[in-house]
């Protein structure tokens, strides 16, 4: 074990060395190489040494480089160095998460993250938090909790009878809904496509004033942090009506939650507090590994109802198992890695990370449109959309950059055109990697004319 060890940290820390070197997406011949995975199952075992430096040979070449500051697809984020190390501890501890008598470490580091977070976050403190795997099962869960509880209110247990002859429910969205969320309705029964679509405007916010008229029948989902834009629903004036109403409101801010914990871009974020349920990544901007997101309900008693195994639920006892709070029952600690991002950046380095990488997505606007291009959002927070003329044009430049290999953005259709989306949310990611991508991306673009 221990030689094992030795050679695994060298390699460790060989890949963290050379991921600066490297094509960020990974070369033709790293791929090809990959085919030696493409084995039957073996007849016989192989010793950990032996498969591990099969791992390091052929699996790190292949990697996505992530992980190393110019990866700017999606919203992917990074990992910071003090979550990867506590993720090696925590699989080496293999503790169960399910329930505090399986893992009182576990049940103790949720109840004092769930505190954090929300201090963080700026929440209400009452509020529950459920340790998920991202933003999809965090909507998920969130959607499961209002779907009781408005049900709940109508006399109806929906966990013991189910939606069938059930008072019907309205959902409303907003035109630019993350396909995460309208999965969750499918999954819940609700429905991808009996929801009411309120209209966006050019940076995909919901139109106040076209909202359809609400009442507590219905689940209102706000948007914080449009995943091209960065855009976010007006949520001071939509809360203040739709809780005048009885609506549950639940917020999608996967990673636009996180403005919530920066001083300069907090009023983006401003009102959110007012929602029944949230739901965010801890592994997009927090910097924590996969899978980790977390599902926020305002009233513990709805989310333990609608995730409890048993029919015993509204009887709150004192125990805190994370197992009410989540969909699965058997899973990994995962809020080892949060609490250890928390702990790590505390509240100055929270908001440092959110701020620079604000300030970095300016650089890139305002380096792009310096050398011609046209960028089709406002920058509010860290997204960037870019346009270099035609359509095919466009797209021509991804590829290239792509292949190029020094950074790597996708394409993305911005209410009609073809565009070039820059995430920054990787916590390596500076001034100078910022710069030598936005030089990368104007020489190819110069060279393809
Ligand atoms: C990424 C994202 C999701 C889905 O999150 P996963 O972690 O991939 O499940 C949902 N909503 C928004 C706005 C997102 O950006």
């Amino acid at each position: 074990m221990k030689d094992t060890l030795q050679y695994l940290f060298r390699e460790i820390l060989r890949y963290q060395a050379t991921i600066d070197e490297r094509s960020v997406f990974p070369d033709a011949q790293a791929l090809k190489a990959l085919r030696v995975f493409e084995e039957p199952f073996p007849e016989g075992g192989t010793a950990p040494p032996e498969l591990l430096s099969m791992l390091c040979k052929y699996g790190s070449p292949a990697t996505v480089a992530t992980t190393g500051g110019r990866y700017f697809g999606f919203v992917t984020g990074g990992t910071l160095p003090a979550t990867v190390l506590a993720a090696m501890l925590a699989a080496v501890w293999d503790e169960n998460g399910s329930m505090e008598g399986m893992s009182p470490l576990n049940a103790k580091l949720e109840q004092v993250t769930s505190k954090w977070l929300l201090d963080a976050l700026d929440l209400p403190a009452q509020s529950a938090i459920g340790y998920v795997t991202g933003a999809t099962m965090a909507n998920f869960s969130a959607l499961a909790a209002a779907r009781f509880a408005l049900l709940h209110r109508q006399d109806w247990d929906v966990g013991a009878r189910g939606l069938f002859g059930a008072p019907p429910l309205r959902v409303i969205v907003g035109e630019e809904v993350h396909v995460s969320l309208l999965k969750a309705l499918s999954l819940l029964g609700l429905g991808r496509e009996r929801v009411l679509r309120v209209p966006v405007d050019d940076q995909g916010r919901m139109k106040a004033d076209a909202l359809p008229e609400l009442d507590d029948r219905s689940i209102l989902c706000l948007q914080s942090g449009n995943v091209n834009t960065g855009a976010f629903d007006p949520a001071t004036r939509i809360c203040q009506l739709a809780r005048a109403a009885g609506t549950w409101i639940h917020v999608d801010g996967a990673f636009g939650l996180w403005a919530r914990a920066s001083a300069t871009k907090r009023q983006l974020a401003e009102g959110l507090e007012n929602a029944d349920s949230w739901a965010t990544d801890t592994h997009k901007w927090l910097n924590v590994p996969y899978d980790s997101g977390l599902v926020i309900c305002r009233d513990p008693e709805y989310l333990k109802a609608a995730m409890s195994a048993t029919a015993a639920y509204l009887l709150s006892s004192d125990r805190y198992d994370p197992f009410d709070f989540t969909p699965e029952m058997s899973r990994r600690a995962r809020v080892i890695e949060v609490w250890a991002a928390l702990k790590y950046l505390g509240r100055q380095g929270l908001r440092e990370l959110i701020d620079r990488h604000c300030r970095l997505a300016r650089q890139f606007a305002e380096g792009l449109r310096d050398a011609g291009f046209q960028i089709l959002n406002e920058v509010v927070l860290n997204q960037v959309l870019v346009s270099f003329g035609s359509a095919e044009r466009t797209r021509a430049i991804i590829d290239a950059l792509q292949r190029d290999g020094t950074c790597w953005c996708g394409g993305t259709i911005w209410q009609g055109k073809a565009a070039m989306r820059i995430s920054v949310s990787d916590w390596k990611t500076t001034e100078e990697e910022v710069t030598r991508s936005l030089s990368a991306i104007i020489k190819i673009a110069h060279k393809l004319g």
